[in-house]
Parts: structure tokens; sequence; C-alpha cells
């Protein structure tokens, strides 16, 4: 829909505000606490939003134990049975850099240079680290000093979610179905859906925790891990002939049987990998974990036999060594939930292209919460939020970009309420 530049004017305000105002509040969360939430500190933000909820009129609003804040937003008049919707972001930031004390700077019309951040000596974000810059002259774009992270990964989604509430709550024009808010913590170290409350959500949801402007995410690694044990031998060296069975010797040849091609740091994009992640023991015994990835799961079929068939040749190789191998599924491509249903793809795409940018859907490197959710029979999709070089320093986020997610979220649902509830 047309947004009109008094209201993009006062949306922009709006979202830079908060923008700049909640990545202030220090959520880092912790890979080490076996707690929910892992960080206290993820609830300050928590209680926050809580109080700008109720100003923005959404109803049943929950903070739970967890740190899940969980409210409701009634439909507009007459739009009361179009199907409900799910917008969920993040409330923590990532571990890898310090979050604490974040001093966001915004550089005014970036002129195509690197950018300098001024607390770190020579440390500045360059075309090289992030080629999408080239698009961005002529913006304004946010970073931090160069001392923690920005936090844009996933503040820039609660900002945007926030705003598109203050925008239907100014601007009747804005027409949506009901739709429901849910930010969750722990996300960053792999929790995020680990104690959310499944019935408070609806059918349909979508994360805003993507990348650059114009990103849909639909598609994630299909996800294996193998655990090998090898059981070998021990004699005296002396005396070892024709009887030791070196377990751990053994283990290391095995895994040097690994094509090279085929490792995190010779893939991108749509290949696969595995990725030996421990290897340990002595000659009586010795362990492995491997991961085992690929966004298609007749590629790692093929990679998981590809180790069966190792395991059979050493055993013969190595007459009296023993290999066992475990094999743990840890998540499927997201794609294969969402296949069912493309329809909830369509209509991200039609509200990003709404918005005047052009839909890239590439595939995620990893798993998301929105994978989980899909396995839970809650197909979400991720939408992007607008920020690049997350978990680093050198992360940034153009104000436009804000603006934009913002936008996407307001036709997306303006779109769902034109649709039939199933
Ligand atoms: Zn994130």
């Amino acid at each position: 829909m047309n947004v009109s530049a008094e209201v993009q004017d006062f949306l922009l305000k709006n979202v830079i505000e908060r923008f700049l105002r909640y990545i202030q509040v220090w959520t880092t969360s912790d890979s080490n606490s076996s707690t929910h939430p892992s960080s206290l500190n993820q609830l300050d933000l928590g209680k926050i939003l809580v109080g700008e909820l109720k100003e923005l009129d959404l109803e049943n609003i929950v903070h739970d134990e967890f740190g899940y804040v969980y409210a409701d937003l009634p439909s507009s008049k007459g739009l009361e049975n179009a199907p409900s919707i799910g917008l969920i972001a993040h409330l923590d930031t990532s571990d890898a850099v310090s979050g604490k004390d974040v001093k966001p700077i915004i550089h005014k019309n970036y002129k195509g240079v690197s950018i300098k951040l001024p607390n770190v000596d020579d440390l500045e974000i360059t075309l090289k680290d992030a080629p999408e810059l080239e698009e961005y002259i002529g913006l304004d774009i946010i970073t931090s000093s160069g001392d923690t992270l920005l936090g844009a990964d996933d503040k820039a989604g609660i900002a945007e979610i926030m705003t598109a509430c203050k925008i239907w709550q100014k601007y009747s024009e804005f027409k949506h179905g009901p739709i429901t808010l849910c930010f969750t913590p722990d996300e960053e170290i792999g929790k995020g859906t680990e104690k959310i409350n499944k019935n408070r959500l609806p059918k349909v949801c979508y994360t805003l925790d993507g990348g650059k402007m114009g990103e849909l995410e639909y598609e994630c690694f299909d996800a294996w891990m193998a655990t090998l044990k090898f059981i070998g031998l021990s004699v005296h060296p002396g005396h070892a002939k024709n009887k030791m069975i070196n377990a751990i010797h053994i283990a290391s040849r095995f895994f040097s049987n690994i094509p090279e091609s085929e490792s995190p740091e010779h893939t991108e994009e749509r290949e696969g990998f595995f990725h030996l992640i421990d290897l340990k023991g002595d000659e009586e015994g010795a362990t492995a974990r491997i991961l085992i990835r690929d966004h298609d799961s007749e590629k790692n079929e093929r990679r998981i036999n590809y180790i069966k068939s190792l395991k059979d040749t050493f055993e013969v190789r190595y007459p009296g060594l023993k290999i066992e191998m475990d094999l743990l599924h840890q998540y499927k491509n997201m794609l294969s939930y969402l296949e069912k249903d493309t329809h909830v793809i369509e209509i991200a795409k039609k509200a990003i292209e709404e918005s005047g940018l052009q839909v890239e859907t590439p595939a995620i490197r990893g798993g998301t919460d929105g994978a989980r959710l899909s396995e839970m029979g809650i197909p979400t999709p991720n939408l992007f939020g607008g920020g690049s070089l997350f978990h680093s320093r050198k992360e940034f986020i153009p104000t436009f970009a804000l603006l934009k997610a913002t936008e996407v979220i307001l036709n997306l649902a303006q779109l769902w309420s034109l649709e039939k509830k199933k």
C-alpha cells in the first residue's frame, strides 16, 4: 500500500528513536547458563516493552517467568474474522561480542567509503566487509562506537514491530486482522523456542530476524550429527605386532578420508559440508562427533552413506577394530514444512514487493527459531530486519532499512486481513 510522506516521516522518527533506545539496554544472553532466561538483564528490556505495549493498546500482555513477552492486538473494525498472524523478534544479543553500554553513532549521508568506528584504533567497516554498502550511498547508517556490537540483531526487529503498532494506533487507514506479538529470550544460544508457549501463537508467524533489506528466508540446513566410537586394543608397544589396535590413530586416518572440499571453510551458499567438531581418545578407544549439513536432504543421505561405507571398510582393514555409530537428526530444512503451504511465503514476498524492494531468498546456513516453530506446526518464515555483519563490532543498519522493514510489516498485516480464515 502507499505510505504518505507524512506517515513515512513520523514512522522513520519513531522507529529510529525506539531502536536507539532498545540497543542501549544490555541484553547479552549467556551460553554457559542453564537458567531461563539465561541472563536476568534480558528481563529489563522485556519490562520496558510491556510498559510500551500497554500505551499502544495491546491486550493480554504477559511477561512470563522465562522472559517471554506476549501481547495481542485486536483487529481493525470489521476484520475480526481475518486470520491471526504472529510477529516474533528476540530480546537477546549474541555473547560473541560485548553488548554492554552500546554507544550508537548515526553516520549521515553515507559517501561510499569505509566507516570509521572511533573507540577502537583502525577499526572500520569496509566495502569488502559488506558489499551491500554500495547500495546505501546517500543513506544514514547507524553503527556502534566500535567497542561493542550494535544490536540490530534483533532489536531492529523489535523496534520495527513496536513502530508498526504505533502506526496502527495512530492511523486507522492501515488495516489489519488480529495480531499476536512474541518477544523471545535466548535465541542466540539456541534456546529461543525452548520455553515458548505454543498455545499463545497463531497458526502462522513471521520472525523479523533476517539481514539486509529485501531478504526473506524460508530455507535452512537439514542437520545431522554422527557420533563415532572406535574400540581398539592396547598392548605394550614393544610386543604390539599384529596385536595392538590403536583406536585414536585409526580414527585420525578415518577422518582424513573426509573430502576437504566439503568443509565449512570451503563451502558457501547452497553447498553442504562435513564438520568434525570433536576427536579424542587413546589406543583403547576414541570418540568423535561430526556434523553433516546440507539444504538438500538427499545430499546428506549420500554423506551419511559415505561414512557408513568408511566404517565398513575400516572394520575390514583393521581386523578386531569395532566402530559404533550413532546418528542424530538435529533439525530439518524448514522448507519441508512450508512446502505444504507456500501461501505464507507468497504473502511475505508480496508485502516486500509492495514496499518497493526486490525480494531475495537466500538459504540460511544454519538453523533458526522459525525452523523449530515450523517443525512444531507453525510455519514461520524469516523477514529481514535490515542490519548487516551481525555478532560483530562492525554491525550496522541504514535508517532507511528500519523504515522499509516497518512498511513490510504494515503491508503484510493488510494482505493477511484480506484472507479468509481456514
Ligand atoms: Zn537474530
